[in-house]
């Protein structure tokens, strides 16, 4: 809970369940009931995707492969990095030892100012394993813009099962 991020994430997983009045004692037992609610909303997410499918907004084959495996929340994650392509451009590349290294600028907006943001995709012109400094897919399971910009830009059709999270 060291960060704002990740106490903004516990909040919401105990928002229902435990407030400034309880007690350690009852924080025991609300922590298993809030373990068990999120099992049970995990799967009724995993039911309601399995019986009806989201669209794809793109003619992408990695669309496609999250489409089949992923719920629609998860889905939608990944469409939305889908969507953010728009505002990546490619700024340069590098080809070294069988890796290329593009340098990607995403167009930002903040507080009416732009906020231009650099990342660095390196991709595996073997292996076809690709990795940015946004970290995005380390933390939350989800292939960035920018990974999906070189993928595309390196005709990559279909990504490795690595890259799908069961
Ligand atoms: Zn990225």
């Amino acid at each position: 809970m060291s960060t704002t991020q990740r106490s903004e994430g516990m909040n919401a997983f105990f928002d229902e369940f435990i407030n400034s009045t309880t007690t350690l004692q009852q924080f025991v037992v609300q922590y298993d009931n809030a373990l068990h609610s999120k099992v049970e909303k995990e799967c009724e997410a995993n039911f309601a995707s399995a019986n009806t499918t989201l669209p794809c907004g793109s003619q992408s084959f990695i669309e496609r492969q999250f489409q089949d495996e992923y719920t629609h929340a998860k889905f939608g994650e990944v469409q939305n990095e889908l969507t953010c392509k728009i505002n990546c451009n490619i700024k340069s590349v590098e080809v070294h030892g069988g890796k290329a290294k593009y340098i990607v600028k995403e167009a930002l907006i903040w507080k009416d100012q732009s906020a231009d943001k650099y990342n660095e995709v390196i991709f595996d012109l073997v292996t076809k394993d690709i990795e940015c400094t946004c970290w995005l897919f380390e933390f939350r399971g989800v292939l960035c813009c920018h990974s999906l910009m070189v993928l595309a830009l390196e005709d990559v059709k279909f990504v490795s099962q690595k890259y799908i999270l069961s």
